[in-house]
């Protein structure tokens, strides 16, 4: 019998609640209904961004939010920076590139996170407008110092604009409190959701660049957003049914708690962190994100492709592996969204067989017991 564990950095596990509500007859979306419903949903995503802005919906996966922050801020030949940690800071360098910014892209070794003195560096040299970033680099599994690098781009007069989009709902990253221009993330993240719902923010700084922003928009204006959901409204058809999940999926967060949540994402990363390390591997990151742990795959094994494939085909664990370059190299395991310790527990032990039987077990068991000892209750 096949139990499914998705631990992928996206999509996530939707908890029962969330499925059950999606899968009520449709909405339509011009009624009072709707209205009620998304005046509540608007609410809630605003406690999440922790912010007194406007949270936009919008009615595309992650990218589409990437490349609306593009094109609501920037105007053609605008210089920008992009810190590129891994391929998701490589997408906002290309979008950019696409629309005819010049594009100052900081290139970071794998594995390690941005260099904060090279940022000031960039920022000195040349009047930026933007810089674009994600706060938890999914495909290395790294974070960034948010906090710095919105402060450096303030004091050089460039917006901040964050793609957090492993980040929000995971650790905290309070929109208004840290003066985030742009924040964004993604339903089938930490919201718990399927794939196709967006959500962005902009601070009064970046609505008043967006209101000057030249470069050619139509589905993705915000503008055009922001004064239809003043009114309880999209500009145009929403993603209903994730709409109606995202009520109940922001409810828990909100119920849990967001110092709790956070917590619990510490914990299982924490937890995922020592116990691979207890089995005699190494982590990938120097800077690891709370959302998902990087893993070198070890030199004992020659194809690191197998670690994945036999934890899903055998055990129904499905984790991630390294893109491009890191394929074969990495394995990644996220701990965020509806997660907790069992789920660890199960994707531990499994891991600890497929890695024996691919021949590197120098401490079998010492993972599964290193997580027995960390989710004990203090006696
Ligand atoms: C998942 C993700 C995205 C969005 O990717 P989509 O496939 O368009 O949803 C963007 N940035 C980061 C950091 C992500 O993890």
């Amino acid at each position: 019998m096949r139990k499914p564990i998705l631990l992928t950095p996206g999509p996530t596990m939707i908890p029962p609640s969330v499925l059950q509500a999606m899968a009520m007859p449709i909405l339509h979306h011009r009624t009072k209904d709707f209205e009620v419903l998304f005046a509540d949903v608007r609410e809630k995503a605003k406690w999440l961004f922790e912010t007194k802005s406007e949270v936009i919906s919008l009615a595309c996966t992650g990218t589409g939010a990437m490349e609306a922050a593009v094109v609501n801020l920037c105007s053609q030949s605008d210089a920008v920076i992009t810190i590129n940690l891994g391929k998701f800071g490589e997408r906002f360098g290309k979008i950019a590139r696409g629309y005819g910014l010049q594009v100052d892209e900081i290139l970071v070794e794998r594995g390690k996170t941005v260099d904060l003195e090279v940022l000031e560096q960039r920022l000195k040299a040349r009047k930026t407008h933007a810089v674009f970033f994600q706060a938890s680099e999914t495909s290395t599994g790294t974070a960034a110092p948010v906090q710095q690098i919105v402060a450096l781009a303030k004091k050089y007069g460039a917006l901040s604009v964050c793609d957090a989009i492993t980040a929000c709902g995971v650790f905290s990253l309070p929109m208004d409190a840290w003066g985030i221009d742009v924040l964004m993330t993604a339903s089938q993240k930490a919201l718990m959701l399927p794939p196709g719902l967006a959500l962005i923010a902009l601070s009064d700084r970046a609505w008043e660049a967006q209101a000057k922003a030249r470069l050619p928009k139509y589905y993705f204006d915000l503008a055009r957003e922001k004064k239809a959901h003043l009114k309880n409204q999209t500009a145009w058809t929403p993603a209903i049914s994730i709409i109606v999940g995202a009520q109940v999926s922001l409810g828990m967060m909100m119920a849990e708690g967001r110092e709790v949540m956070f917590a619990r994402h510490e914990r299982l990363a924490h937890a995922t962190r020592t116990a691979v390390r207890a089995m005699g591997l190494e982590l990938f990151s120097s800077a690891p994100s709370t959302a998902v742990t990087t893993v070198c795959v070890p030199s004992q094994i020659a194809d690191g492709t197998q670690i994945v494939k036999r934890l899903r085909d055998r055990f129904a664990v499905i984790i991630a592996g390294g893109q491009d370059e890191l394929e074969g190299k990495i394995f990644r395991l996220s701990h965020f969204g509806y997660c907790n310790e069992a789920d660890i527990i199960i994707a531990i032990n499994k891991l600890e067989i497929v890695l024996k039987e691919l021949g590197f077990s120098p401490h079998f068991g010492a993972g599964s017991r290193a997580l027995l000892e960390l989710f004990s209750p203090p006696v």
